[in-house]
């Protein structure tokens, strides 16, 4: 069985209704207890960074994130003789979603998936998107095919490469695209 590490930034998906607006409250672990993965209680390795809303971040925290992506990487999974994980999932706000995954893409230099995801509903939802994206992104970043591949950006049943994924909607679940880079024919 793979062994995929979270690396949890806060975003919509984390982000409960309170006084002073929606902010980030839920953990790594809620974000897998709340999807049904199990790991929700401990097999899962989890890093936790709280950085406030992504739309405010500047290149030094994205930076920051992507340091640690390097470190939740190279961390020895606990129980394991010092295995490494076999990827990561981070999930993250979607404002800058396509920011970080590029600059992932260009200083990552690692074979093992590593895939972003997030959510348009918040964790209180009635009906949130984030536990389906979160169990998609496991599945991804566990598949040997998504190895080589850089990081990626799963969304809403979708998995994009780092260069040319956008943010195309602030509302619907379909939240990223690529325009321009449609589906590959098989060979083409
Ligand atoms: N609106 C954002 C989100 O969808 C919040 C953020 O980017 O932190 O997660």
């Amino acid at each position: 069985m793979p062994t995929v590490a979270l690396l949890a930034t806060g975003g919509t998906i984390a982000s409960t209704g309170g006084p002073d607006g929606r902010v980030p409250t839920a953990t790594g672990r809620d974000l897998l207890r709340q999807a049904g993965l199990s790991g929700g209680e401990t097999t899962v390795p989890v890093r936790d960074l709280e950085l406030g809303g992504s739309f405010s971040w500047d290149l030094e925290k994205m930076r920051l994130v992507v340091e640690e992506m390097q470190a939740a990487l190279a961390a020895p999974v606990p129980g394991t003789d010092g295995a490494r994980p076999d990827g990561l999932v981070v999930t993250h706000g979607t404002d800058t979603m396509e920011e970080t995954v590029f600059l992932a893409s260009l200083l990552l230099d690692d074979p093992r998936p590593v895939v972003l995801t997030g959510a348009q509903e918040p964790y209180d939802s009635r009906s949130p998107d984030g536990p389906e994206n979160l169990r998609d992104a496991f599945a991804v970043a566990a598949d040997p095919l998504a190895r080589d591949r850089g990081p990626l950006l799963c969304f809403d049943g979708m998995v994009f490469a780092a260069r040319g994924v956008t943010k195309i909607d602030t509302l619907s679940h379909r939240a990223f695209g690529a325009p321009g880079r449609g589906r590959r024919r098989r060979g083409a």
